[in-house]
C-alpha cells in the first residue's frame, strides 16, 4: 500500500458522535501524521475543521518528504451490497422488518462514511427494488449474477455485503461477519470488523468462515456483516433505531479502516 512507509503506529478512537483515526508514520526520510474523521454532529464541525486543515498541511508534507510513491487510501475503492431487494424481502422480523429495507439503509450509511473520507463508493442498489428484472423463474440467481456484475466492473478492492440475521429461537442477538473459507485477507478483514461491533454486542462473538456466493465469487476480499437477529423483538427495534445504526455503521467502518491500516 504505502511502500515508503518503514513503521506506523495506528489507533482509533470509537464513540457515539465520532470516529476519529490517527496514524503515525515514521520513515526514512522523517516522519508525519495522517488522520481520518468522520464526525456525526454539527456541533462538533468546528473542530472537524480545525483537524481537516491539520490532516492536509501534514499528508501534503508527507507526500513531498516521501522518497517512493505513495498510494493512498483514498485510491480504494469499496462496493457495498445492500442485500436482497424487490420481491426478495429476505428475512422477516417478529415485528414485521424486511431485511431488504434495512440492509438499504445501513449500506447508505456505511458508503456515505466512506465517501466522507473520500474513498470510491459503489453500491450494488440505492433503491428498494432488486437487481433482477423482471421477476420471473431464475430471478434470484440473476439478481446475484447482476452483484457480481457490478463488484467485479468497479475493479473494487473490498466488497462488504449488508444483511440480517434470523434464528428459528429467539435467543440469539448479535452482529456477526463472514468470510469465505481460505481467504486470509477476508478472515482479517472479518476479524477486524468483529472486533469493534463486538462493542456493541452484549457478548463477544466470533467471525465465521463459510462458502458463500458472494464472498466466493468476488474478484476481492469480501466479507458479509449480518448486522443483527430481526427474530429477537428487542433486536429488532434496535436495528430501527437511528441512533444504533449509526453505532453500528461507525463499528463496521473502524473494523475496514483498521484492516486496511493494518495491511
Ligand atoms: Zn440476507
Amino acid at each position: 500500500m504505502d511502500n515508503s512507509v518503514d513503521k506506523c503506529i495506528t489507533w482509533g478512537i470509537f464513540a457515539r458522535k465520532c470516529v476519529v483515526f490517527c496514524r503515525i508514520v515514521l520513515k526514512k526520510a522523517g516522519w508525519g501524521v495522517e488522520m481520518l474523521f468522520v464526525l456525526n454532529s454539527r456541533k462538533l464541525f468546528v473542530v472537524l475543521a480545525l483537524l481537516c486543515a491539520l490532516q492536509l498541511t501534514l499528508t501534503v508534507y508527507l507526500y513531498f518528504s516521501s522518497s517512493g510513491n505513495v498510494t493512498s487510501l483514498l485510491d480504494y475503492t469499496v462496493v457495498i451490497d445492500a442485500g436482497h431487494g424487490g420481491v426478495d424481502a429476505g428475512v422477516t422480523g417478529v415485528n414485521g422488518t424486511k431485511e431488504s429495507h434495512l440492509n438499504l439503509v445501513y449500506s447508505k450509511q456505511l458508503g456515505q462514511l466512506f465517501s466522507q473520507c473520500g474513498f470510491n463508493v459503489v453500491y450494488t442498489r440505492t433503491d428498494e427494488n432488486g437487481l433482477y428484472g423482471l421477476p420471473t423463474q431464475g430471478f434470484k440467481m440473476r439478481d446475484m449474477n447482476k452483484r457480481m456484475e457490478i463488484i467485479n466492473e468497479s475493479e473494487a478492492d473490498i466488497v462488504i455485503s449488508v444483511h440480517m440475521n434470523k434464528y428459528s429461537s429467539d435467543y440469539r442477538t448479535g452482529a456477526q461477519v463472514f468470510y469465505q473459507k481460505g481467504s486470509e485477507n477476508g478472515q482479517l478483514l472479518a476479524g477486524s470488523i468483529q472486533q469493534y461491533v463486538n462493542r456493541l454486542n452484549s457478548r463477544n462473538l466470533e467471525s465465521l468462515s463459510g462458502d458463500y456466493f458472494i464472498t466466493r465469487e468476488s474478484s476481492c476480499v469480501a466479507v458479509i456483516v449480518e448486522c443483527g437477529f430481526l427474530s429477537n423483538a428487542s433486536e429488532e427495534e434496535k436495528l430501527n433505531s437511528t441512533q444504533h445504526q449509526q453505532q453500528l455503521t461507525n463499528a463496521i467502518f473502524c473494523g475496514v479502516m483498521m484492516y486496511l491500516y493494518s495491511l
